[in-house]
């Protein structure tokens, strides 16, 4: 890089996000606290108050409260994390910002972000939303608003696998209690609700667990696949994109590739770090 370059970025102050807790919320983010909590509430308060057996509801109390805190314990540390390349935390600790033509502190870094201010990794890019640079930046993640990379990813794979198991139980716990409580003489429930009544109220959460659980379904699938192509979310949807002339990355074609037009061009990793800036 020419060390006589002028910094195009001057008219950008950096201003980071820390952590999936840092001010502003997304509203993905806020939709799933809600639909935990409410779904829990009708798992804990509804479906399992059907079963009769004492012995049973125990078993089925703690297997619940097991997942759910699998679920919660995975999401929290995950929104807590913090995958900033160490070399850009370095500056913000230190408050001394790096320079262009200084030489890299060790042989990791190989470019310079202009709005970090600071020797990256061979492999960061700048998350626009987070607006810091990340090692191996998978996506940022708006669910838990928070990027993806190298140092939390493990988190992310293990808050997907809790989630799934824990949507799966709670849509099977909805499915039981609905045909149960048909069975019941007259009044179901903790709060002794009418036959129609508790079975509109567990039907809800049981059809959002049950398309939830498809969803993250189709995400482990999705990232068991980049791990044998040895890619990124990123890297990936920008080989999708080469695929099909799409400028823009959707869902669709992440999850279902095949249904795209092939043309077979292995993905340019220099189009991927111009986005890192
Ligand atoms: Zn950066
Ligand atoms: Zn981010």
């Amino acid at each position: 890089m020419d060390s006589t370059q002028t910094n195009p970025f001057d008219s950008h102050i950096a201003n980071p996000r820390i952590n999936g807790f840092s001010y502003p919320p997304d509203a993905r983010q806020i939709a799933v606290g809600v639909y935990i909590a409410f779904s829990s509430a009708v798992v804990f308060t509804l479906c399992i108050n059907v079963v009769d057996q004492g012995a049973a509801r125990v078993y089925l109390v703690a297997v619940f409260t097991a997942l759910l805190l699998s679920m919660l314990g995975n999401g929290f540390a995950l929104s807590c994390s913090n995958p900033v390349d160490p070399h850009v935390s370095a500056v913000w600790k230190s408050g001394v910002e790096g320079k262009l033509d200084e030489p890299p502190t060790d042989d990791r870094v190989s470019k310079f972000c202009w709005v970090c201010k600071a020797h990256v990794e061979t492999d960061s890019l700048h998350c626009r939303y987070c607006d810091k640079c990340i090692p191996r930046l998978d996506h940022h993640c708006f669910y838990v608003n928070n990027c993806i990379g190298r140092r939390n990813y493990g988190l992310y794979i293990s808050s997907l696998i809790s989630i799934f198991l824990y949507s799966s139980a709670q849509a099977a716990a909805s499915v039981v209690s609905f045909v149960a409580a048909a069975q019941k003489p007259s009044k179901v429930g903790a709060f002794n609700l009418s036959l129609p009544a508790f079975q509109s109220i567990v039907l809800i959460p049981g059809i959002l667990s049950f398309a939830f659980s498809i969803f993250i379904a189709d995400l482990l699938r999705l990232h068991i696949l980049l791990y044998f192509k040895g890619m990124t979310t990123l890297e990936y949807s920008h080989y999708l994109d080469e695929r099909t002339g799409s400028k823009t990355m959707s869902i669709g074609q992440v999850l279902f590739p095949k249904k795209r037009k092939a043309k077979a061009i292995v993905p340019d990793t220099a189009d991927v770090e111009q986005e890192g800036i």
